[in-house]
């Protein structure tokens, strides 16, 4: 006999919300009946929204709804209390800075907010919901996303800005189209500090100039997430892409300490905000954390559900290309000849040969034509996939979106990802 599906229905009053987690299997949601948003995002009634697996959702109301799940939803709850009153009037606060700048001159720029705290307090949720309730107002802000564990703006290892025009998609997100990327390589800025502050440097520098070409984007603001790294050269990382971004606004949800000391360091005229994590929000395992970067790098070259993606598959002779990495070992003083100042190791452009361990590993496609310092500040083109390395031949097989490399120069990335899917 088949198994019966499980349909469970949710009354959802005024300013409460239904919590689910996914499991192994899909689960749909409709709106049957009312009003209500998943993270900024309005639901239309009796459409079905199938979310895959593993994923936490919260579906909020500001009225009344009525909404129904379809399939074997983890601990499913209605929660009463949620800071969604809070979120919306540090939107309203944004939107008023909008609308005073705009009459002010020409060449007012909209609101920078930054939003800090630990891992796992929501930080990446409240700025798609601050960045959808703008779209819903009429304005294109530009996310910037400096979180190179868990970014959502293009794959693990990057940090990088898109300007947002549409909502973000119910069970997808916002959308992946020409966003500005930077290579940093690793999942933590703590691999290589001193790249990670050149890059969120050269980052701000080109959002700012971009965004001062186009009206609706300079006064739509910006919605910066960060890492959850708090602490030691965490905090200081912090501190600096705040001062690069020249921020307006600083949330620090949840952390207490990290108020404090913020409050303590940060110049009067950033406004500082402390504010409550949701509570469902959920601390993710080490494992989850894991599958939730395999599927992101997934989602480059595959593409999701509704916009499949169909990369290609070939071999590259190492002679065609320039292989290079950023960082290297430092050299000691005494080995540099007497008055010779020694250069940045951590930043510094190396080429490299090809290695049988090079195989899974990703690398940046730069538009540079030679090695140079240029290279480490270039804002990338895009991303390949090492699948195998033939050391006889010199060649290495890679996952590309495109049939041809649209460059020479490839950038190591010490992230890595094993491909499990049909090639064509
Ligand atoms: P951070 O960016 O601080 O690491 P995220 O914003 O990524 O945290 O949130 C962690 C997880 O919690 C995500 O899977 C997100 O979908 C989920 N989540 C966020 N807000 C809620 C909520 N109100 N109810 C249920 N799950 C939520």
């Amino acid at each position: 006999m088949a198994e019966e599906t499980q349909v469970k229905e949710f009354e959802l009053t005024e300013d409460s919300e239904l919590r689910f987690e996914v499991g192994d299997e899909d689960v749909v949601l409709e709106l049957v009946k009312g009003c209500a948003e998943v993270f900024g995002t309005d639901l239309q009634e009796n459409k079905k929204y199938a979310f895959p697996p593993y994923t936490r959702v919260a579906v909020y109301t500001w009225k009344e709804a009525v909404v129904e799940l379809v399939g074997p939803a983890e601990s499913a709850y209605v929660a009463k209390h949620t800071p969604m009153v809070i979120y919306l009037n540090t939107h309203a606060a944004m939107e008023q800075v909008r609308q005073h700048r705009e009459t002010k001159d020409s060449l007012s720029k909209g609101p920078r907010l930054m939003l800090v705290g630990p891992t796992d307090v929501g930080k990446s949720t409240v700025g798609r919901i601050l960045c959808n309730y703008a779209v819903r107002q009429g304005r294109t802000p530009v996310y910037v996303d400096l979180d190179v564990g868990q970014g959502s703006i293009s794959i693990p290892g990057t940090i990088g800005a898109t300007l947002i025009q549409k909502t973000a998609d119910v069970v997808e997100g916002f959308e992946r189209e020409h966003p500005l990327v930077y290579n940093f390589g690793y999942a933590t800025p703590s691999a290589n500090i001193s790249l990670y502050e050149t890059l969120v440097k050269e980052l701000a520098d080109t959002v700012t100039r971009q965004v001062s070409e186009n009206d609706e984007a300079r006064i739509g603001g910006m919605i910066i997430n960060t890492c959850g790294w708090v602490t030691g050269e965490g905090y200081s990382c912090l501190s600096m892409a705040a001062s690069a971004f020249e921020v307006d606004v600083i949330v620090v949800l949840d952390h207490e300490r990290l108020y404090n000391d913020l409050s303590r360091d940060l110049p009067p005229f950033v406004k500082l905000l402390h504010q409550p994590k949701s509570g469902g929000v959920e601390t993710r395992s080490k494992e989850s954390r894991v599958l939730a970067r395999a599927a992101s790098i997934h989602r480059y070259f595959y593409g999701t559900r509704s916009h499949h993606l169909f990369p290609f598959t070939f071999d590259i002779q190492v002679s065609d290309v320039i292989l290079c990495k950023i960082g290297t070992e430092k050299i000691p003083e005494s080995c540099l000849p007497f008055g010779v100042e020694p250069e940045n190791h951590e930043t510094k452009v190396v080429d490299m040969s090809l290695a049988p361990d090079l195989v899974h590993h990703l690398f940046a496609l730069s538009p540079c034509t030679e090695i140079g310092p240029a290279v480490t500040k270039a804002s990338v083109m895009g991303f390949i996939l090492v699948t195998a390395v033939n050391m006889e031949t010199s060649s290495m097989t890679v996952l590309c979106p495109q049939n041809v490399l649209p460059t020479k120069v490839l950038v190591y990335m010490d992230l890595t990802h094993v491909d499990d899917q049909v090639q064509r």
